[in-house]
């Protein structure tokens, strides 16, 4: 017999045969008349039957388009975008698709931002606003480019930059705004643009997490000076690795090529001095541009499910008291529910820490995760602001005021309260949302329990 059946029956009949809740709160109403269930079955955290043990979509999803465009390249023996098409014909995809005039792919995310910001002319000296919740990449960027990152802090209610505070960060050092659209929804662009205008800033937008969405029906990424794309494999759209920049400006996509190909143009550009500044080698492969074509076949439909359920998620975590879904902006009319992202209000679950909570919740079923700590407080960025290249830039002076300001209350409280689906959980069927939204409330009815833990 395998166990997994044995544990399961085993869990079947003490159930049905021992005084389950159900049965004894209703026999046990003094009026002999049933009394509405009060509390759900006990948590599996707690040895009761888990909410569901069939697991989430898996991730990637690929079949014969893939296979076929990967074998077409390798059978050509152009691996390398100089030689092959996959790269450019990506590009002119991914540009159509976004409503971009230019796309440069790149080796990943993380690339995309760092040519972004080094075609744009950051460097040493310069000061770039950023939010402390992202992924550790969009700070990395701007580090190593051995510029200040400057911390705006997070807006509870949305998990992105609270765009109203950005102003109030801008110094006559300021060289760039990068926002992040995070977890697939939209960093307020419009409170965010004007002020970049006024102050005659270019933004960056870190899009890594949210391919297709937008903002006023346009997608984003293509408000910036440039948007910076991932394709990474946790990413919506993935090839392994990858990235993607998108800009409305020739001048700056052929900078941002020359230094994604060390510091070589185009082929066929004009030429001048052969080198015209520093690069690296930060290309995509074939083979991946290859993946990226078949993968967009499905990036819509995908898109599509994933919003459709994070809605009706949504509309039913809506009913639980203290458990916050991310709103949305106003002008965001289309979230790419990269992350499902909420906030976990313990006071409405008998104090039950968020950690014992998500393991409950793994318990029934239904990963979940506690998201980013926060990223300014970070004792390496400390450590390399007082480093030997840093203190060669700054003054010591300097360096104390961006310690002194560098606070972001709200993001510290929203990094104790988040949890997070990831989105390939939206993949799937209503029942799964219905299962998440039940694990959810019978953790709550049983708060008190699991806070003996
Ligand atoms: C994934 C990600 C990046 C980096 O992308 P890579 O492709 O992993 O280098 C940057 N910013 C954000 C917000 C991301 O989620």
């Amino acid at each position: 017999m395998r166990k997994t059946v044995t544990r399961r029956q085993f869990l079947g009949t003490t159930l049905a045969a021992g005084p389950s809740l159900r049965s004894a709160t209703a026999q046990g109403s003094p009026s002999g008349k049933p009394i509405l269930l009060s509390k759900p079955e006990k948590p599996a955290l707690l040895s009761g039957k888990p909410i569901r043990t069939d697991p989430f979509p898996s991730w990637p999803i690929s079949g014969e388009p893939e296979e076929r465009s990967l074998a077409n390249v390798l059978h050509s023996g152009k691996w390398n975008r100089n030689v092959g098409q996959y790269v450019n014909a990506f590009e002119k995809t991914y540009a159509e698709m976004m409503g971009a005039k230019y796309c440069l792919a790149t080796a990943n995310g993380t690339s995309a931002l760092l040519t972004s910001l080094s075609a744009l002319g950051i460097g040493p000296g310069d000061e770039v606003i950023l939010p402390p919740y992202t992924f550790v990449a969009t700070v990395n960027v701007v580090l190593l480019l051995h510029a200040l990152p400057v911390f705006v802090d997070t807006d509870p209610e949305t998990f992105q930059i609270d765009a109203r505070q950005i102003e109030a960060a801008i110094s006559e050092r300021s060289a760039a705004i990068m926002p992040v659209h995070l977890g697939g929804s939209v960093a307020d662009l419009d409170a965010i643009l004007p002020v970049a205008v006024k102050h005659r800033l270019p933004v960056v937008e870190d899009a890594c997490q949210s391919h297709l969405a937008e903002w006023s029906n346009r997608r984003v990424g293509t408000f910036g000076a440039t948007g910076c794309y991932s394709f990474q494999a946790s990413k919506n759209l993935n090839s392994g690795e990858g990235g993607a920049i998108l800009t409305d400006n020739e001048e700056l996509v052929e900078r941002c090529f020359t230094f994604h190909n060390n510091s070589r143009r185009r082929k066929g550009a004009a030429q001048g001095l052969s080198y015209s500044m520093p690069g690296a080698n930060l290309r995509l492969t074939e083979f991946q541009a290859a993946l990226l074509m078949a993968q967009m076949t499905r990036l819509e439909e995908q898109s599509r499910v994933r919003e459709r359920n994070a809605q009706y998620l949504t509309s039913m975590l809506r009913e639980i008291p203290g458990v916050l879904p991310a709103r949305m902006y106003e002008g965001c009319t289309r979230n790419a529910y990269h992350l499902y992202m909420l906030r976990y209000k313990k006071e409405y679950f008998s104090g039950l820490s968020r950690a014992t909570f998500l393991k409950a919740m793994a318990a029934e079923g239904v990963p979940a995760q506690g998201g980013y700590s926060p990223l300014n407080k970070e004792p390496f960025i400390k450590e390399t602001l007082h480093s030997r290249g840093y203190s060669a830039i700054y003054s010591k002076e300097r360096i104390t005021r961006w310690e002194e300001c560098n606070r972001c209350p709200q993001n510290e409280q929203l990094c104790e309260e988040a949890v997070w689906f990831t989105q390939t959980m939206f993949l799937g069927t209503r029942r799964d949302m219905e299962q998440i939204a039940e694990a959810v409330r019978k953790i709550q009815a049983h708060a008190q329990d699991l806070t003996r833990l």
